[in-house]
C-alpha cells in the first residue's frame, strides 16, 4: 500500500524511497546520503525519488553496507548522475575494482530484470570516487549530525553497518537477516556464522532508536528494535541448530538447503534470479558445516 507514496519523511532529515522489495534511505544535511543502491531494475525510478526530495541539491555520497548485487545495482546510473563518491569496508570497494565482481552483479542484474520482464541490458562499468571505510570511522553530515560505521561481517566478509547520530537510527544491511512473508526471520549467515552471531549482538548493544533494514519496513522505538534483533539473533541460533542435527543425521549439502532452508522459508520477501537464490541457501548450509568439520 505504501508502495503507491514515492517516498515517506521519517524525520527532518531522513527519507524512506519506497521500492518494491528494496527501500532505500537518503540523509539529507550540508552533505547528502544515500545508503545502497538496491538493483538496476529500479535506478530510474531511485533517481526521480532522490530528484524530487533534493531538488537542485547534489546527492553526495553513496554509503554501502556491502558488494552484493542488490545492494550495488543502481550505483553506475546514480554516479553518472551526480557523481556521487562510494563508500564501503576496504573489502567492498576492493571486490567492486574486480572485472569479475563487476561481471557477475552485472549479470545478476540482468537475470533480476528478466525475472521482473524488464527487457533491459544491465551494466556495470569500473565506477569511480570510491572511497574505503573504516570499523568506528565517523563521517559528518553536518556539525552536529554524523554516521558511525560499525563492522558487522558474517552476512558477507564485507559487511558495515551504518548509525545515524545523535538520533541512533542503524542502518543494518543485511547483518540482520529478512523478515519473510510468513513472519520469521531468515537469518543470512552467508560467509560465516559465529562472526554474524557477534555482529548481531553488537547492534543490540548500540540500542538504537530506528532500524532501517533494506527489504524490510522500519521499525521505530528502541524496544521494538531490540525485540526484533533479538528474535534476528535466536532465528540464527535456531537455524544453525536445526542444520547441524541434519548434517549430523549424515544429509548433504544441498540436501539440506533444500529439505530445511525451502521449507522454513518458502515465502520470500526479496524475489530474484533462481541462482542467486540458490547460492544463498547453500552458504547458510556450508557456514554451519564449517562449524562442524573437526580441525
Ligand atoms: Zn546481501
Amino acid at each position: 500500500m505504501e508502495l503507491k507514496k514515492p517516498y515517506t519523511k521519517l524525520s527532518e532529515n531522513l527519507f524512506v524511497l519506497h521500492e518494491k522489495m528494496f527501500p532505500l534511505y537518503l540523509i539529507t544535511g550540508r552533505q547528502n546520503f544515500l545508503i545502497d543502491t538496491s538493483i538496476s531494475a529500479f535506478d530510474e525510478s531511485i533517481y526521480r525519488k532522490i530528484k524530487s526530495i533534493l531538488s537542485d541539491r547534489l546527492l553526495d555520497h553513496i554509503l554501502l553496507t556491502h558488494s552484493h548485487y542488490d545492494h550495488t545495482g543502481s550505483l553506475p546510473l546514480l554516479q553518472k548522475k551526480y557523481k556521487a563518491s562510494v563508500s564501503g569496508s576496504k573489502r567492498t570497494i576492493e571486490l567492486l575494482q574486480k572485472e569479475e565482481v563487476r561481471t557477475f552483479i552485472q549479470d545478476m542484474n540482468a537475470r533480476f530484470n528478466d525475472v521482473l520482464g524488464i527487457h533491459e541490458k544491465s551494466i556495470f562499468p569500473k565506477l569511480k570516487k570510491l572511497n574505503y571505510l573504516e570499523d568506528g570511522e565517523k563521517i559528518n553530515i553536518d556539525d552536529s549530525r554524523y554516521f558511525e560505521v560499525i563492522s558487522s561481517p558474517g552476512h558477507t566478509k564485507c559487511s558495515l553497518s551504518f548509525l545515524l547520530m545523535p538520533e541512533r537510527v542503524l542502518f543494518p544491511g543485511d547483518a540482520a537477516g529478512v523478515l519473510e512473508r510468513n513472519k520469521k526471520i531468515k537469518p543470512l549467515f552467508l560467509s560465516d556464522y559465529t562472526s554474524y552471531v557477534l555482529s548481531l549482538k553488537k547492534l543490540l548493544e548500540v540500542e538504537a532508536e530506528m532500524l532501517c533494514p533494506p527489504h524490510n519496513n522500519y521499525i521505530i522505538g528502541k524496544e521494538k528494535v531490540r525485540a526484533h534483533l533479538q528474535l534476528a539473533l535466536e532465528s540464527a541460533i535456531d537455524l544453525k541448530n536445526k542444520i547441524v542435527r541434519a548434517l549430523e543425521n549424515g544429509a548433504g549439502i544441498e540436501e539440506v538447503s533444500e529439505s530445511i532452508l525451502k521449507k522454513e522459508f518458502p515465502l520470500p520477501v526479496v524475489e530474484g534470479p533462481e541462482k542467486a537464490f540458490n547460492i544463498n541457501l547453500i552458504s547458510i548450509v556450508r557456514a554451519v558445516a564449517k562449524l562442524t568439520k573437526p580441525s
